[in-house]
């Protein structure tokens, strides 16, 4: 298989379906075959945990800033203006001091422009940061994290969008749901790899990840991980909506000890590497169709 830039970013419509440990794997069976063309970036900058399946060798770490208001009190005559300007609720006049809440500033600058003194500035403040390491000398590791507090996952995400290695294939490992940072991660990407589980929440939190792809135009195919138990309302669904599923992970007892020891798939059966890669092409296949 010939290596070309490809972005897949492998999503769930929750938490605990096995996300992580997809994209873990799948990302290691890829630079089994292709050395140094695999980038694996943990997007789940809220809860990163991409780090606990994987040997990482961290080579750097980088910190994320954004810019935020700060009140220059000499200058400032407490007229008002700012605060009434802002739109985040980030500024707010107390007792003729202007009080800014960091966390709520995107660094818009408005405060600054309607500011007739010149009293409102701007300074960085870290919010994050970015993990950049190795996996067996062989895949990219790349991981953002957000300070606990910040309430912007944002910044982080950006900077890890700028961090992606070109000419390579990325596997991104989407923040679970389907809000605003999991939207961020896939959107751009090439294909989206939707993993579920064969139970009713799976089935509903899956029609929402589907719909998400859809309206962010990122073709969408899915992995039903602990398969042979549950019911058959995910493949009916997935029949139905014409889905394509490309992979199932069985409930297997060897599966389940790799993944308490912090292993992948490929430590329970190394042998999962050839169907990983399989899932890859079938993937991008897809994609090219739509
Ligand atoms: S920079 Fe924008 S968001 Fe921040 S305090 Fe000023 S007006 Fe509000
Ligand atoms: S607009 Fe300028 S002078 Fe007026 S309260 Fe805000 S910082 Fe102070």
């Amino acid at each position: 298989m010939a290596v070309r830039e490809f972005t897949i970013a492998v999503a769930a419509g929750k938490g605990g379906t096995g996300k992580t440990l997809l994209s873990t794997s799948l990302a290691l069976a890829l630079a089994q075959a292709h050395p140094n063309r695999v980038q694996l970036v943990d997007c789940d900058a809220e809860e990163p945990n991409a780090h606990l399946l994987l040997p990482v060798q961290v080579r750097h770490e980088r910190t994320v800033k954004v810019r935020v208001a700060r009140v220059l009190e000499a200058r400032c005559t407490a007229c008002g203006r700012c605060a009434a300007a802002c739109q985040f609720g980030a500024l707010a006049l107390m007792r003729r001091r202007v009080a800014v809440f960091p966390a709520l500033c995107i660094g818009c600058g408005t405060c600054a422009f309607v500011c007739p003194e010149s009293a409102m500035l701007e300074e960085e403040r870290v919010v994050g940061s970015l993990l950049l390491g190795r996996v067996c000398g062989a895949l990219e590791f790349t991981q953002g994290r957000i300070h606990v507090g910040e309430q912007r996952v944002t910044p982080v995400l950006q900077a890890l969008r700028k961090a992606l290695a070109p000419g390579m294939i990325r596997v991104l490992d989407a923040p679970p749901g389907t809000a605003c940072p999991m939207q961020e991660t896939i959107s751009g990407a090439d294909a989206c790899l939707l993993v579920t589980e064969p139970t009713p929440f799976g089935c509903s939190d899956l029609t929402a990840a589907v719909e998400t792809c859809r309206a962010l135009g990122v073709p969408c195919s899915v992995v039903i991980n602990r398969t042979g138990v549950g019911e058959r309302s995910v493949y009916d669904y997935c029949a139905r909506e014409g889905i394509p599923v490309l992979l199932e992970i069985p409930w297997r007892r060897a599966i389940a000890e790799a993944y308490a020891r912090g292993g992948t798939l490929l430590d329970a059966d190394p042998a999962w590497a050839d169907s990983l890669r399989t899932l890859f092409r079938q993937t991008a296949v897809v994609a090219e169709r739509r």
